[in-house]
């Protein structure tokens, strides 16, 4: 282990941002990832709230510029997912299926899981065919695509794939909890039908391999059928990896600074890029400054 190695966890948002400032710091970030570099942003239609793009850009093309600055640093990603991540006599180890890495201090920027069914039988056999998110389902058009949820992710997705496709979004109840811009573009969008008091209780296939919803409205039992089924139910911190013994030394670490916990995994209440970036950025000034008052 060299003394200047520093472990991140995720190339999100949140630990690209600290890997390139540690990078200006004079540290070598080991950033692992184990899916897509951007993490959730892949899954933005239109990023209107981060500084420097006026009209916005798009989740996808913001991670391009991301990826163009990590290549611009020399910073390489170990895509290799981190299995397990323990602390003793003063390392932390994190362990994937071919690598064991130590380093004195972690970023953790390992973001989100989404919330799995919730309540809503889906036989095996078809559970590979219902998606979370949509940076996967781009590609897809002139299908009938089904989303339920009523949060910003359900509505930002359906305008996503309405520019090639035709989507239902349904609401288990009144309540729509999106930001009212999104609610006003999905609404102008002929592509979207929103359905409210729709409560999908299965999920089979039909004869002819479609998607069959079983719904409840108010009394009544109504069928949907679709080509492809997107659950945003919400979504929930990704910490599986964590040791109990190092969930035990945890609070003491982060209060030592050697533990940071950057972007949506901190489990604000508020998830957006800039905030991922920004805390980013400050844990690693955090290592760096730790480091040049030593
Ligand atoms: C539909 C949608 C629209 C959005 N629109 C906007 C917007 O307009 N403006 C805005 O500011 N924000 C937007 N966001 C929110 C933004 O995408 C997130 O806040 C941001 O991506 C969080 O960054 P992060 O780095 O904390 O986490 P993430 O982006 O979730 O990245 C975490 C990364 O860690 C990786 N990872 C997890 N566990 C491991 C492991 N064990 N080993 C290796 N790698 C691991 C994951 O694969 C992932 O790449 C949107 C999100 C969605 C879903």
């Amino acid at each position: 282990m060299a003394e200047n190695e520093i472990i991140i966890i995720g190339a999100g948002p949140a630990g690209i941002a600290a890997a390139i400032q540690l990078k200006r710091s004079g540290f070598n970030p080991i950033v692992f990832e184990k899916k897509n570099i951007g993490g959730l942003l892949n899954n933005a239609n239109l990023v209107e709230n981060y500084p420097g793009f006026p009209g916005g850009i798009t989740g996808p093309d913001l991670v391009i510029l991301f990826k163009e600055q990590l290549e611009s640093f020399g910073i390489d990603i170990i895509y290799e997912q981190v299995q397990s991540l323990d602390y003793d006599n003063e390392l932390f180890t994190a362990t994937t299926e071919s690598n064991k890495i130590e380093s004195k201090a972690v970023i953790i920027a390992s973001g989100t899981k989404p919330k799995l069914s919730d309540g809503i039988t889906i036989p095996s056999k078809i559970k590979n065919r219902i998606y979370y998110e949509v940076a996967d389902l781009l590609e897809l058009e002139e299908k009938n695509i089904t989303i339920i949820g009523a949060g910003d992710a359900a509505f930002d997705y359906a305008l996503n794939l309405a520019r090639k496709n035709s989507i239902t979004i349904l609401n288990r109840s009144d309540n729509i909890k999106c930001l009212p811009l999104l609610y006003e573009r999905v609404k102008d969008n002929n592509s979207i039908k929103y359905l409210s008091q729709i409560q999908v209780f299965e999920i089979d296939e039909t004869a002819t391999n479609k998607l069959l919803l079983k719904c409840r409205n108010n009394n009544e039992d109504i069928d949907i059928i679709s080509d492809c089924v997107i659950l945003a139910f919400g979504r929930e911190l990704l910490l599986d990896f964590m040791t109990e013994n190092l969930l035990k030394q945890k609070d003491e670490l982060e209060k030592k600074e050697l533990l940071h916990f950057v972007g949506d995994v901190n489990g604000r209440l508020y998830r957006q890029t800039s905030i991922a970036v920004g805390e980013g950025v400050l844990a690693a000034m955090k290592i760096a400054g730790k480091n040049r008052t030593k």
